[in-house]
């Protein structure tokens, strides 16, 4: 039997917070919904969803570089290196964006790792009224090591 690997999430979370133009709002009012929530954990962000986010929360959130400047990137190298632990991303279904290949790799590295993704407002808020959100949480890290070890 192939044994699971496990990653213990902490009780504080490491969040991402991601949101498109047009979803900027919405994203803005679930976050002031949640501020206090958001406050005991550790928030990351995209740049300019960053920037508006920390206005509006007023507490410091780690801010990548812009999404299409590599913000999103930046996300999914954190994410593969085990640093982050939830994803919301908010991303447009109605508008095509310029840094298109960049968003499907960060919902796509998410779903390698498996780190819970919500990418509109009613799944961020079954992600954040789980009783999971205030304790710890061993997560079943697959196992990839046959594909490491593969013969090429
Ligand atoms: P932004 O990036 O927060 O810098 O606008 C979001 C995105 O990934 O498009």
């Amino acid at each position: 039997m192939k044994k699971s690997l496990k990653k213990n999430m902490e009780k504080k979370k490491r969040i991402a917070l991601v949101a498109h133009d047009n979803k900027k709002q919405d994203l803005i009012e679930w976050a002031k919904f949640n501020r206090d929530s958001l406050a005991n954990h550790e928030v990351f962000a995209t740049g300019t969803t960053g920037k508006l986010l920390e206005k509006e929360l007023n507490f410091t959130i780690h801010k990548m570089q812009s999404g299409p400047l590599g913000g999103d990137q930046q996300l999914g190298a954190k994410i593969s290196e085990g640093k982050i632990d939830l994803l919301i991303f908010f991303w447009d279904p109605l508008e095509p964006q310029p840094h298109d290949p960049d968003v499907k790799a960060l919902l796509r590295i998410a779903v390698v790792w498996n780190i819970p993704i919500a990418c509109n407002r009613a799944s961020a808020d079954f992600i954040f009224s789980s009783h999971l959100m205030k304790e710890e949480y061993p997560r079943i890290v697959p196992d990839y090591n046959d594909y490491r070890e593969r013969k090429i």
